[in-house]
């Protein structure tokens, strides 16, 4: 663990980003359908230049192949969205990305008392990329969007149990009425979580013309790096979905790791397509435990 750590500190100062000016608004908010799409054959890439010029590892940790990365046992990656009590309103499709704080609270104390320890992406960039250990019961908490009750209904949950996450934020909505402001995300950042891009508007990457590239990833980027005052590193695709295409130019705008659904990792590219489950406010802490076993 203090090699961990040392690891980590020596990452987070070390790591350089050029990027780009700042943001602006008008907002889509829609999500697709989640855990379906199969991912297409894969060209063969070079996993590990750009990830060797972000962080200059030192020469006993080089980037492990795409081979070994896969074959190291996966840690459980959460994935929430609003977290909240269900209105009469939310439709049907709606409530899986909605936990209700009950549930929140339930499952969270069932990881806690399951001896679960949340690391963050850095520990899981380390341990993916270069075999340092996690701990054996390892688990990654991820927020996506920037939804204000993350901070107001989920963080006081994680500060129970000393767990840290990584919150993935939609730079359009920062400061717009459900979502978090500007301080409240450096307020995570500074209290030690990690802040990641999750696009300016949430568009699918799939559909990304050459334009968006300075929209929905290097103004975001930059925009969140100067509030936090650290490199945005991480990145989640909206609504899960991902090509291989974009993989290289992710990686090129500074992106060590990102993260999608529960599909398939890209055999080439596995540090780019980490797996997440989305958690429905549906289960409770022992169908969580359950589910998070059966698919990592
Ligand atoms: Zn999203």
């Amino acid at each position: 663990m203090n090699q961990c750590k040392a690891f980590n500190r020596f990452a987070s100062v070390i790591c350089v980003l050029t990027l780009t000016a700042i943001g602006f608004s008008g907002c889509i908010r829609t999500r697709a359908n989640i855990n379906n799409e199969s991912s297409p054959v894969v060209p063969a890439a070079d996993t590990t230049s750009v990830v060797k010029a972000s962080i200059p590892l030192p020469a006993s940790l080089k980037v492990a192949d795409a081979k070994t990365i896969l074959e190291r046992k996966q840690v459980p990656v959460l994935c929430y969205h609003q977290i909240r009590d269900w209105k009469e309103t939310d439709s049907k499709t709606a409530r899986p990305y909605i936990v209700p704080v009950a549930q929140f609270k339930a499952q969270m104390k069932a990881l806690a008392d399951s001896g679960y320890t949340a690391i963050l992406p850095d520990e899981l960039y380390a341990y993916l990329a270069t075999g340092l250990p996690v701990p054996e019961k390892a688990v990654m908490l991820s927020f996506d969007d920037g939804d204000a009750d993350q901070v107001t209904n989920g963080l006081p949950e994680l500060n129970k149990y000393g767990f840290k996450g990584v919150f993935f934020i939609m730079t359009v909505s920062m400061g717009r009425s459900i979502y978090m402001t500007k301080e409240q995300i450096k307020s995570l950042s500074d209290a030690g979580h990690t802040i990641g891009s999750h696009t300016w508007d949430h568009k699918n990457v799939k559909k990304f013309e050459a334009a968006d590239w300075v929209t929905q990833i290097e103004k975001p980027s930059k925009q969140l790096e100067e509030i936090t005052g650290k490199p945005i590193q991480y990145f989640a695709y909206p609504f899960g979905l991902w090509k291989p295409e974009v993989i290289e130019p992710l990686k090129e705008r500074g992106m060590i790791a990102a993260f999608q659904l529960a599909i398939a990792r890209d055999e080439q590219q596995p540090l780019h397509t980490i797996r997440r489950i989305i958690v429905p406010g549906t289960w409770n802490g022992e169908q969580l435990i359950k589910n998070m076993k059966a698919s990592f």
